[in-house]
């Protein structure tokens, strides 16, 4: 288990008064163990978790060659670009019911979509391109000519899944499509990494529950609700500790409340050097003897001043300790920024690259090099199909209305300067995330 030294150590240039938010992301991500206890679930209850196994397709998707469309079947060797064809229609195939007769050439069979290919067909004709007539008591069908090739409107054995093969790969973040392609797999449990379980609270004298009465220079506590949501969107069991006062004691007891139970503990508040940031020196005691704490200054805006910490559990294992700044939107910021991907590292998923959407500035931006900045902004589509994004309100670190009017978090890179009108810009969006 690395402690906090030994990454400091491996990465060049660190210096905890002026981390970039890359150098931020590579310390923790070579912090962060997943975990590695698993359990069965079915898929009912797969949603949101981690695949702890591959899975090798135990069978072929679709089974056998089967029909795209409701039509009629015929082997597509007599198939002429000059001149129509007209089959005689010897048998039906339904999605379920094969048709297990043989035809013989000037012979088609009438196909639902989904059934089995007769033997000896491969070329599906849609209904709508046909015409029929009675002859006798025959069905007749006339297919003109241009219409199909050999081999049109068949789906083949195994063109979605092949048997043997690995169908998803360990690591895998389950969303409901992959949810519905084990289904497809006729797969009913799967293993997957135990879940993750996060405590989390809020610090201040000042910062006031819900139900509490107002009172002069006093705040509610909007972070343990943000805070509260980023993790239920990240499927991982919530351990609520409410809000704790600048006081060392309680400050103590909640810390060690949350190492008992939870694989991380996230606070926000009291990590900067105000006279009561009682936090980072409760911090600083209680990492002492177990893998350290670090108190950094992140070249970013908002959420400067974060700090990270490893507290040892009494039964073995750890707890890391993500303390967020207290500004509501520096806690978003940090949390989708550092702990989100922290957090899924040590879920067992493997690491993607975030999609970021390029979206042109609808204005002008002021930036400064130097640092990474993240502005809240609205993503919209113009009437000509371009994505362009204007700023969202006042983009003070404390103000959440702006998140709010927001749809996504422009990222201004580290060397970036000023940006101007119509310059694309990425932008991370908000949804689901938050
Ligand atoms: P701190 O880092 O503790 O000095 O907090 C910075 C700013 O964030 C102060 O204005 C706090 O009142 C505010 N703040 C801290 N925690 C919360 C919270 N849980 N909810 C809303 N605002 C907060
Ligand atoms: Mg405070």
């Amino acid at each position: 288990m690395p402690t906090l030294d030994d990454i400091a150590a491996q990465l060049q240039g660190y210096d905890p008064q002026a981390l970039s938010v890359d150098q931020v992301q590579e310390f923790l991500s070579r912090l962060v163990q997943p975990v590695v206890a698993t359990e069965a679930v079915g898929l009912v209850s797969a949603l949101g978790r981690v695949l702890a196994q591959d899975i090798i397709s135990p069978l072929n998707v679709p089974p056998h060659d089967n029909s795209a469309m409701d039509g009629f079947a015929f082997d597509g060797r007599q198939l002429s670009s000059a001149t129509a064809l007209q089959f005689k229609v010897v048998g039906t195939a339904l999605a379920g019911k094969a048709w297990a007769g043989q035809c013989r050439a000037g012979e088609c069979v009438r196909i639902m979509t989904g059934a089995v290919m007769p033997q000896g067909l491969d070329t599906v004709i849609p209904q709508e391109m046909t015409t029929s007539t009675q002859s006798d008591g025959d069905m007749l069908v006339t297919i003109p000519p241009d219409r199909v090739r050999p081999g049109d409107n068949r789906r083949l054995m195994g063109e979605d899944l092949r048997q043997g093969e690995v169908s998803l790969s360990k690591g895998e973040l389950l969303t409901g499509t992959h949810v519905g392609l084990l289904a497809s797999l006729g797969i009913e449990t799967i293993s997957v990494y135990r879940r993750l379980k996060v405590a989390y609270f809020s610090t201040g004298d000042e910062i006031l529950s819900l139900g509490d009465s107002p009172r002069e220079g006093a705040v509610y506590d909007s972070n343990r609700y943000t805070v509260h949501g980023m993790l239920v969107r990240l499927g991982v069991d919530v351990v609520d500790l409410g809000v704790v006062r600048d006081d060392p004691a309680r400050l103590q007891d909640a810390f060690s409340q949350g190492a008992e139970a939870a694989d991380a503990i996230i606070t926000s508040g009291g990590v900067s050097v105000g006279e009561a940031d009682h936090t980072r020196q409760m911090m600083k005691q209680i990492c002492a003897e177990s893998g350290g704490v670090a108190f950094w200054r992140i070249a970013m805006r908002p959420g400067r001043p974060m700090a990270v910490g490893q507290l040892s559990r009494p039964g073995g294992g750890r707890t890391l300790l993500f303390g967020l700044p207290g500004n509501p939107v520096a806690v978003m910021v940090t949390f989708l920024a550092f702990v989100r991907p922290a957090l899924l590292q040590m879920m067992g998923a493997r690491p993607k690259p975030a999609v970021l959407l390029k979206a042109l500035a609808a204005q002008p931006i002021r930036k400064k090099p130097g640092r990474t900045e993240y502005q809240r902004g609205w993503v919209f589509c113009t009437p000509e199909g371009e994505l362009q994004v204007r700023m969202a309100g006042n983009q003070g670190s404390g103000v959440l209305s702006s998140m709010v009017q927001g749809n996504g978090l422009v990222v201004l890179r580290h060397d970036q300067g000023d940006v101007a009108a119509g310059d694309p810009v990425d932008v991370m969006m908000l949804d689901g995330l938050v």
